[in-house]
């Protein structure tokens, strides 16, 4: 460009051409880094967990808004092109490139994947989400995915489950002994050592077992999910909290080589997609709970806390399961320790914070003053 024809440019682009001449420049580089992708997502749940299965929609969705439907996943639920529980294996080996799942469905594999989703008496959502994204747990828990090929994000949270639909009441912890229940995972293991016999059943079977006998107890989600499958009619009594999923949190996964090969502005999109899924899940919950719940109530559910023996007969029974593993898996004591760290401080904090502010406004709750 000539001297005086820059000056002209110059003067015309301070002159209010600027947006125009950005365009001009910037076009092509956007048309290199805005590809068209077609992707597959796997989903591990069944559509009829709209809450869930609704996550990966959400994600999907926001990631096809954001490149102008350039980039396109396309979510299947579980079971349509990968059984539910081989959603990792499915992205692990490329055959999908993403899946949405609970990465604690894959602790037979290696137990620190269950710290991904909910360990017993772990965090409850809102630590889930700070040990994540700014207490270094994605970072953390991505150099051990890695392993297995999996880059991950969080993309949903149900909060703080219930503790499931029991035909009898426990008041002791001499009541769970022989106690045959549905239940899943690392918390199995837990129970198992005060004398439950732990199965795992899937969703559609936990109803026809409960009203044969042939388990006395089952947990699954929480009022909202679990008022779908009736339990109330065949084990009335409804106990919480949850203590195996203080904050279950959802994640999508991607196949690192997959991840690796998409434009920084790509990833950046994917990054917001889940942290929106992430928000979006736990606020359909808090919303559906607390309806499901009354209705719950009025068809006969029973609601009852655990007692503090039991819950610290199960505390214990938790921290013999974490010595164990911590003594011969080294990244399940890596990640078990770091969680522990985040957690004293965090339920520090809480007490007077959430905590203290809750409490109030729980009395006023009940004084029907809200
Ligand atoms: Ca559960």
């Amino acid at each position: 460009m000539a001297k005086v024809d820059r000056r002209k440019f110059l003067k015309t682009a301070g002159a209010g051409g600027v947006g125009a001449a950005a365009t001009a420049v910037a076009a092509p580089a956007i048309a290199q880094s805005a590809p068209e992708i077609k992707w597959r997502l796997t989903s591990s749940f069944p559509k009829n967990l709209d809450t869930i299965y609704g996550a990966a929609e959400t994600f999907a969705k926001a990631v096809a808004e954001a490149t102008d439907n350039k980039f396109q996943i396309t979510v299947f639920a579980g079971g349509e092109i990968v059984p539910p529980l081989q959603a990792a294996d499915a992205v692990t080996n490329g055959s999908v490139e993403m899946c949405h799942t609970a990465s604690y469905y894959f602790w037979g594999k290696d137990p620190t994947f269950a710290f991904g989703t909910a360990v017993p008496f772990g965090l409850n959502a809102r630590m889930q989400n700070a040990w994540h994204y700014e207490g270094g747990a994605i970072d953390l828990m991505n150099k051990f995915y890695a392993k297995h090929k999996i880059y991950a994000l969080p993309a949903g949270n149900t909060g703080a489950q219930m503790g499931g639909w029991y035909r009898k009441e426990i008041n002791t912890p001499n009541d769970l002994k022989g106690l045959k229940m549905r239940i899943g995972g690392f918390a199995g293991t837990v129970l198992q050592k005060l004398g439950v016999v732990p199965s795992q059943i899937p969703g559609g079977d936990i109803y026809p077992s409960l009203e044969k006998g042939t388990i006395d107890a089952a947990e699954w989600v929480g009022p909202y999910d679990d008022e779908k499958l009736g339990f109330q009619k065949v084990a009335k009594y409804y106990y919480y909290p949850g203590w195996w999923e203080g904050g279950a949190m959802l994640h999508v996964f991607t196949n690192t080589d997959k991840w690796n090969s998409l434009p920084k502005s790509y990833q950046a999109i994917v990054r917001s997609a889940a942290a929106l899924a992430n928000t979006t899940m736990m606020a359909k919950y808090d919303v559906q709970n607390p309806a499901a719940l009354k209705r719950l109530y009025a068809a006969g559910a029973q609601l009852r806390p655990f007692s503090e023996p039991v819950l610290d007969a199960c505390f214990g029974a938790a921290n013999e399961v974490y010595a164990e593993y911590s003594a011969k898996n080294a990244d399940f004591k890596t990640t078990y320790e770091h969680m522990k760290a985040f957690r004293s401080d965090a339920y520090l904090w809480q007490q007077f914070s959430e905590n203290g502010y809750d409490t109030y406004m729980m009395i006023q709750q009940r004084k029907k003053t809200l």
